[in-house]
C-alpha cells in the first residue's frame, strides 16, 4: 500500500471542500487558532512517516490526552479502573451530566468528561508529583522531549470550567472521588491542555497498532490485553455520541479533540493523526471525519 501518495491525493480532495464546522469557542483560548488549519500524519509500523499541509504545527490535544490517562492509569492500578468507570457507550454529549445520577457517580466510559475527571482522581491517588509525572510518562512513551502542557489554554478552560467543576463535586458526592476535587480538576484541565502536532501524535500513539509494543524497541508500554481493551473503547466511544457513525463510516478505533484532532488506528498497520479545528455538531472535526472516510475507503483496508 502506497500509503504517501494515497495521503497526498485525498488531502488535495479534501482541502478545498466546504468547512461547515465550526471552532470551539467555549474555551476563549482555543478559538485564536487559523480556522483553516489541516494537517495530516501517518506512522506505520513497518516505519513509513508520512505527513502534508500542518502536519508539524502543534495544536491543543484536548480529548485526545484522556487515552494517555487512562493507558497510565491501567498500567499503574491494572483492572480495578473497572470498578470506578465503565466501558459502555453512553450516547451523550462529553460533558453530559445526566446518567451519573442513576449511574451513582460510575460514568460509562473513561472518554467521557466524567470518566477522565474520575481516571485524573484515580492518578492523582497513584503518583507522587501527578503533573510532572504524567508528563514524563508521556515524553517517554515516543522519546519525545518537546511534548508539554499549554498553562495558557489551561488557564482560560479553568476560567470557564463549569461544567466539568460540576461533574466533578457531582461524583465526589457519591463517594467516587477520593481526592478534593480542585487538585482533580487542576490535573483534569493540564492534561487536556497537551499539545503536540499531528507528527507527534501519530507516532506516539503507535504502539496501539502494534499489541501495545513501541516499534522502535519493543518496549512493552501495555500488555496485548490491555493494548486491545484501549482500543476496543476508542471504537466504541471514542468519538462520544458519534461513535457508531464514525465506526460506520471510517472504521477505525478512534478519539477525537475539541482542538480539532482526531487519532486512528489501524491494529498491525498504522496510526494516524488529522488536524482541523473547525468542529461538527457532535464536537468532532468535521474535515477531519470526512478525510478519515475517503481515506480508509480508498485504502480498502479495514479491520471488519
Ligand atoms: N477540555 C475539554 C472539556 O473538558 C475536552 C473536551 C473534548 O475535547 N471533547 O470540555
Amino acid at each position: 500500500m502506497n500509503f504517501e501518495y494515497l495521503i497526498r491525493d485525498v488531502y488535495q480532495k479534501i482541502k478545498n471542500i466546504e468547512d461547515k464546522g465550526e471552532i470551539a469557542s467555549y474555551i476563549p483560548e482555543l478559538s485564536k487558532v487559523d480556522p483553516k488549519s489541516f494537517g495530516v500524519h501517518i506512522s506505520t509500523i513497518n516505519q513509513v512517516n508520512c505527513g502534508i499541509g500542518n502536519y508539524n504545527e502543534k495544536f491543543s490535544i484536548q480529548s485526545i490526552a484522556k487515552v494517555l490517562a487512562l493507558i497510565l492509569a491501567y498500567r499503574l492500578v491494572g483492572d480495578e479502573i473497572w470498578d470506578r468507570v465503565g466501558v459502555e457507550p453512553s450516547g451523550t454529549a462529553f460533558n453530559s451530566l445526566v446518567q451519573l445520577e442513576a449511574d451513582k457517580g460510575i460514568p460509562r466510559n473513561p472518554f467521557l468528561n466524567a470518566g477522565a475527571i474520575v481516571v485524573s482522581d484515580i492518578l492523582i491517588s497513584n503518583l507522587r508529583n501527578p503533573k510532572e509525572d504524567f508528563i514524563d510518562f508521556v515524553r517517554s512513551i515516543s522519546n519525545n522531549t518537546s511534548l508539554g502542557y499549554s498553562n495558557r489554554i489551561a488557564q482560560s478552560e479553568k476560567e470557564v470550567g463549569y461544567r466539568n467543576i460540576a461533574l466533578c463535586n457531582f461524583i465526589k458526592s457519591f463517594g467516587q472521588i477520593q481526592n478534593k476535587p480542585s487538585d482533580v480538576l487542576d490535573f483534569y484541565f493540564d492534561l487536556c491542555s497537551l499539545e503536540m502536532s499531528c507528527k507527534e501524535l501519530s507516532e506516539l500513539f503507535l504502539f496501539l497498532a502494534n499489541n501495545g509494543l513501541r516499534v522502535e524497541n519493543n518496549e512493552a508500554i501495555l500488555s496485548e490485553s490491555q493494548s486491545k481493551r484501549v482500543n476496543a473503547l476508542m471504537q466504541t466511544c471514542g468519538f462520544y455520541d458519534e461513535s457508531g457513525e464514525f465506526a460506520f463510516k471510517v472504521g477505525l478505533p478512534g478519539k477525537s479533540g475539541v482542538g480539532g484532532g482526531i487519532i486512528a488506528i489501524h491494529p498491525d498497520q498504522y496510526a494516524i493523526a488529522v488536524w482541523s479545528p473547525k468542529l461538527n455538531k457532535k464536537g468532532n472535526s468535521h474535515k477531519g471525519m470526512i478525510f478519515l472516510e475517503e481515506f480508509t475507503t480508498r485504502s480498502e483496508l479495514s479491520i471488519f
